[in-house]
C-alpha cells in the first residue's frame, strides 16, 4: 500500500497521511524551493493556511492571498503578522504579506508582476461564467512565470464511497483527467504557457488507473517577464478590497537596520572592554602579587571565535580615568558589525546619536563602573 495511504477498511474510507491538503501546499512548497520566485499569489486562499506555510520561504518578498470570501480569510489572517522574535532579530530579506477581498473573475492591477501564482482546489468552485473569464485574467492579465492549478479528480471519486456526486456541496463540478487536461493545454497553448501534469495523493496499489486523488496542472510562461512599462499598460481600474496588511522588520530598512547595529556595537564594544579590563587585571595581580581571585567574567553567550577576537583586539583600546576608549576601527573588525553596516563611514553615520563617542568621534566610550562595582 502507498506509503501516503491508509485504508479504513471498516469504515470504507480513505485516509491521507499527512492529510491531502497538506500534501498539496508541500507540494506547492517544493516547487518555491525550486523555482525561488520572489513575488508569489494564493488565489482563493481560504483561512490563509497556505500563505502562512510560504512565509517562511526565505526568497519570497511579496506574498499575497485573494478570496471572495472576506470572513474565511480573516479567520486566521492574524497568523501572518510578525512575531516579536521577526522583531528582535530581523532578517536581511523583506516580507509584505497583503490579503485582498475580491474575486478571480476579475482584474486588479495589484496582482502585476508575479513570479508564481497558486490556485489550490479554487477553480472547481467557480461558476460557470467566472471559470469563463479565470484563464484571461490569470495567464492573460496577470501572466505570472508559474501558474500551479490542483482540483479534485473525478476518476478517483470510485474509491470515495458515500458520495453524493461531488467532494464538497459548493464544487460546481468536478473534471475526469481528460477533462481537466483539455481544459488545460488548450489554456496554456491559447496564452503561451507550457503545462506539465501531475497529482497528489496516489490510490492503492492495483487501483492505480483511476489517477491521483488530486490533479495538478503546472504552467510555465513559454515568454521572458514582461517589462515595467508593459505591465503598466495593462493596469486596468482597481477591484479588490486590501483586508490585511503585514510589513515584516527587515534589515533592509534603515530603522530595524540601525537599531540591530547600535545593539552589536554596543555589546561588541562590552566584550572588548572586559578582555582589557581582565588584562589589565591580571597585569595588576602580577605586580602586586595580589592573591585577589577576582577577574572581569567574559559573557558567555558570545561564540568562542568572537571572544577569541575580542582578547585579541582588546589592546587596541584603553582606559582613561573611569572611561574604556574602544575605536570604531576594531570594532568594525568584528563581523558581526561589519556584515550590517559594510564600510566605517556607514558604522559611523549609523551610530551618531545613538551612543557615546569620544570628541574627535572615533572611538565609543564606556563606563568601567559597572567592573568597579562588581569588585
Ligand atoms: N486554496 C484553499 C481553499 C480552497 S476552497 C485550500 O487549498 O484549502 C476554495 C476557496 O476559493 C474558498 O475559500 C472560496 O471562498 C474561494 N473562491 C470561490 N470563488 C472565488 C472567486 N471567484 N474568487 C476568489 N476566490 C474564490
Amino acid at each position: 500500500m502507498d506509503k501516503n495511504f491508509q485504508e479504513e477498511q471498516f469504515r470504507g474510507m480513505i485516509k491521507f497521511t499527512p492529510p491531502l491538503s497538506n500534501q498539496r501546499y508541500q507540494f506547492v512548497k517544493d516547487l518555491v524551493e525550486k523555482y525561488k520566485p520572489k513575488k508569489v499569489a494564493d488565489l482563493g486562499c481560504a483561512d490563509c493556511k497556505l500563505l502562512w506555510m510560504l512565509k517562511f520561504c526565505s526568497c519570497i518578498e511579496v506574498l499575497v492571498g485573494l478570496d471572495s470570501c472576506e470572513s474565511v480569510m480573516k479567520e486566521k489572517m492574524h497568523k501572518l503578522s510578525p512575531l516579536p522574535v521577526d522583531y528582535l532579530q530581523p532578517t536581511e530579506r523583506s516580507l509584505t504579506v497583503t490579503l485582498y477581498h475580491g474575486s478571480v473573475a476579475h482584474e486588479d492591477p495589484c496582482m502585476l508582476g508575479f513570479d508564481m501564482v497558486t490556485c489550490i482546489e479554487l477553480i472547481e468552485h467557480l461558476e460557470e461564467s467566472e471559470l469563463k473569464k479565470f484563464p484571461e485574467v490569470v495567464f492573460g492579465f496577470m501572466a505570472p512565470s508559474i501558474v500551479v492549478i490542483s482540483t479534485p479528480n473525478f476518476e478517483f471519486n470510485t474509491l470515495l464511497p458515500g458520495l453524493m456526486l461531488f467532494r464538497h456541496p459548493d464544487h460546481k463540478f468536478e473534471w475526469n483527467r481528460a477533462q481537466f487536461q483539455s481544459w488545460a493545454l488548450e489554456t496554456a497553448r491559447h496564452y503561451n504557457y507550457l503545462v506539465e501534469f501531475t497529482g497528489v495523493g496516489h490510490a492503492p496499489r492495483g487501483m492505480e488507473n483511476v489517477g491521483f486523488c488530486t490533479q495538478i496542472g503546472v504552467f510555465v510562461r513559454k515568454y521572458p517577464q514582461t517589462s515595467g512599462f508593459a505591465q503598466s499598460e495593462k493596469s486596468s481600474k482597481t477591484a479588490y478590497k486590501m483586508v490585511f496588511k503585514a510589513v515584516y522588520p527587515s534589515l533592509k530598512d534603515e530603522k530595524y537596520l540601525q537599531n540591530t547595529l547600535v545593539g552589536e556595537v554596543i555589546s561588541t564594544a562590552q566584550i572588548i572592554k572586559q578582555c582589557l579590563l581582565k588584562h589589565l587585571m591580571s597585569e595588576d595581580e602580577e605586580c602586586n602579587h595580589s592573591t585577589t581571585e577576582r577577574k572581569a567574567q567574559l559573557q558567555p553567550c558570545f561564540s568562542k571565535d568572537i571572544r577569541k577576537l575580542a582578547a585579541e583586539k582588546s589592546l587596541e583600546s584603553f582606559v582613561n580615568g573611569n572611561v574604556v576608549y574602544v575605536p570604531l576601527k576594531t570594532i568594525f573588525s568584528f563581523p558581526q558589525v561589519n556584515r550590517l553596516c559594510g564600510t566605517l563611514e556607514r558604522l559611523r553615520k549609523l551610530i551618531a546619536g545613538q551612543v557615546t563617542l569620544s570628541s574627535d568621534g572615533y572611538a565609543l566610550m564606556l563606563s568601567t563602573e559597572y567592573e568597579n562595582e562588581e569588585n
